[in-house]
């Protein structure tokens, strides 16, 4: 394993499922048979589950042994560097509201869409950077103190003072609700106190998603075939849900895949 972007992205869907966490801590303790294995996770799910940590390289299987890789070791061993150090305090933080929606506006970048600027009180101002990994697509830029969230075509501008912009909308109705969600997102992260340790960040090629759909052009989605689908879904246009085929089980695998990818569209 060479640690490229492909294998990070194979480690990644591994690693994004509690049970596979699981094994690979418990294996962590030493070689493990497969029976031992099954007796922890249940004998139904086992197979799909090693498929995945030996696809990613985390995992080596002999016979009837299952041992964690050096690949694995490694990424274990960084893992915990990064938990350790990267574990923020919000403690300060109060909970926040969205205050008042200021302007509704066409946008610039495409009319059919609107932008959205509202104020989120009290201003969030040094915690912002710690709410980055909240997110699965964002960035905080330290220049312009502000984090830029972005979920499926909606790119939301926070700012240290409170001021927020919310771009690409479809409607009064949508930007209601995906203020409400940025502010719960936010709300519950400062209850807990802490954010998780920032995520590897992902960037998703239209090629990631396409390979994993069926690749039967069915139309049953209501697209010409598996290409359109995919193009669509990298816009935010439609749901992995309209796929039906891959609620199949032969498609479990890619389903999941896909699940894990879409959170980083
Ligand atoms: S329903 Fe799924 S398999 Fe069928 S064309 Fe659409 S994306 Fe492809």
């Amino acid at each position: 394993m060479s640690g490229g972007t492909s294998e990070t992205k194979l480690v990644n869907f591994a690693m994004a499922n509690k049970v596979r966490r699981k094994i690979i801590n418990f294996l962590a303790k030493g070689d493990r048979n497969v029976e031992e294995i099954g007796e922890v996770i249940g004998k139904k799910t086992f197979d799909f589950h090693l498929k995945f940590l030996k696809d990613a390289g985390l995992i080596e299987l002999e016979k009837e042994t299952v041992r964690i890789s050096e690949y694995g070791k490694n990424f274990l061993e960084n893992k915990k560097k990064i938990g350790i150090e990267e574990v923020k305090d919000l403690s300060q933080a109060k909970p926040v509201e969205i205050a008042e929606v200021r302007q509704f506006l066409p946008c610039i970048a495409d009319a059919s869409k609107f932008r959205v600027i509202a104020d989120m009180a009290p201003p969030l101002d040094g915690a912002l950077k710690i709410l980055e990994p909240i997110f699965p697509r964002a960035n905080y830029s330290d220049i312009k103190s502000s984090l830029i969230v972005k979920k499926g075509e909606i790119i939301t501008t926070i700012y240290g003072n409170g001021k927020v912009v919310m771009r690409m909308v479809k409607n009064g109705d949508e930007a209601k609700e995906e203020l409400e969600n940025l502010k719960n997102a936010i709300n519950e992260a400062i209850k807990k106190g802490i954010t998780p340790p920032p995520k590897e960040k992902i960037k998703v090629e239209l090629m990631d998603i396409y390979k994993y759909l069926p690749q039967t052009n069915c139309g049953k989605c209501g697209e010409q075939g598996c290409y359109s689908f995919a193009i669509r879904l990298m816009a935010g246009q439609v749901n992995l849900e309209k796929c039906t085929l891959l609620k199949e089980s032969q498609y479990a695998t890619n389903q999941e895949r896909l699940q894990f990818l879409a959170t980083y569209i």
